[in-house]
């Protein structure tokens, strides 16, 4: 039981590594966009200037207050260069550090080595700051994150950027949403997302809603209809949004002013979020939990009268309640578990059965004759039996 398949747990840190190389690569890849462009412009500007100059066109004026432009772009270009090498520094670092964590297991054997002792409780701590990140409790996830000396493990940084994104949704606002929805476009589109129709759609209703109807049908115009080939139903739903009030109750249309559509945007984009970064759409401690109890969930469990009192899954109040929506853990063999004991009954603690037909284990039985002059009582049914008169039962 201690031994351990290190394989298989890295298996499941994928996302741990993934998350920052994501970052990387998407910083990697705005930087040397925008670094071609800004050399292709200011190339050109050269070029024009030299021609310009060579013509005898360019009077002095003009030329140096053109220099001074370049070089105030130039300027501007090296800032925000430096700005993205400490941003890929940064990654860099992350994922370092994240693979050092890994390389951890490389030497563990057994589960109760110390190294994978000390590796389990780094990991405890990452799951659990993931958690509290995820339900916004950022405060918290920091202080716990520092205490502890995981930053680098923990994704704190890109949860607060997709924070602000989330505010200005709750805020009723899609500014900020759509940003972020052209810096990721070629990567959502990979993904199908059609977050930005719907932010695009929401926008449309807002302008219905605040009775600029002819305003709603140019923004329509401009920025529904490009999403006529796969969206055209919801096209055709914003359309006829414009010829009813907002307190209609008329389908689509009443569900389509509702409020509560902001919320939907809300999930929609922290669904297309975790998926571009390659975040797990649970939490990873919800999965790290159900795994665990998805493996000990038996059609057996929450069966007060039949209680085992060694599954956590029995545990009505703590984890019984985590596994309640958990599938049946798959097994090919069945396991007779007695009920006095909790132990499970097999080839060295066989299986009795009483002259009732109930069945307990040898271990249960011959502890409980020792002490009761070799007689023994059933605990369901209070019933006294002599030790000799059970027979073992053999199970096919
Ligand atoms: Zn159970």
């Amino acid at each position: 039981m201690n031994q351990i398949n290190t394989d298989q747990i890295v298996d499941l840190e994928q996302p741990f590594i993934k998350v920052p190389y994501e970052q990387l690569r998407k910083s990697f890849r705005l930087s040397s966009k925008y670094l071609e462009k800004e050399l292709a412009d200011l190339n050109d500007k050269l070029q024009q200037c030299a021609k310009a100059a060579q013509r005898q066109e360019l009077p002095m004026e003009k030329a140096m207050t053109m220099m001074d432009d370049m070089i105030t772009r130039m300027e501007k270009l090296q800032r925000r260069i430096k700005r993205f090498q400490n941003e890929e520094a940064n990654h860099i670092h992350r994922l370092d550090a994240r693979l050092d964590n890994l390389d951890m297991l490389s030497t563990v054997t057994s589960a109760k080595s110390p190294m994978f002792q000390k590796w389990s409780h780094i990991r405890l701590n990452r799951v659990i700051v993931d958690y509290l990140l995820r339900e916004g409790l950022t405060t918290t996830a920091k202080a716990l994150a520092e205490e502890n000396g995981i930053e680098p493990l923990v994704d704190i940084q890109l949860f607060t950027q997709s924070e602000k994104v989330e505010e200005s949704l709750e805020r009723h606002s899609c500014q900020e949403c759509l940003a972020w929805c052209a810096e990721n476009r070629s990567n959502l589109k990979k993904l199908k997302s059609t977050l930005e129709f719907n932010l695009r759609l929401q926008e449309h209703i807002e302008l219905v809603r605040a009775d600029k109807r002819l305003e709603a049908v140019a923004y329509a115009k401009t920025y529904l209809v490009p999403w006529q080939a796969t969206e055209s139903k919801h096209i055709m739903d914003a359309m006829g949004l414009l010829v009813y009030k907002k307190d209609t109750q008329c389908e689509p249309f009443r569900t389509m002013y509702d409020p509560h559509r902001w919320q939907e945007l809300v999930a929609q984009f922290r669904a297309d979020n975790y998926a571009l970064c390659s975040l797990t759409s649970h939490p990873l401690l919800s999965i790290c939990l159900q795994a665990g109890l998805s493996a000990l969930k038996t059609c057996q469990c929450y069966q007060d009268d039949n209680r085992n009192v060694n599954c956590p899954v029995c545990d009505q109040a703590i984890f019984g309640q985590l596994a309640k929506s958990l599938p049946l853990s798959h097994r090919g063999n069945s396991t007779v578990v007695c009920r006095i004991t909790g132990h499970i009954m097999n080839e060295d603690n066989p299986p009795l059965m009483l002259p009732n037909g109930r069945v307990y284990s040898l271990e249960a039985l011959t502890d409980m004759a020792e002490q009761s002059n070799g007689f023994v009582t059933c605990p369901k049914t209070g019933q006294m039996f002599r030790l000799e008169d059970v027979k073992k039962v053999f199970i096919s």
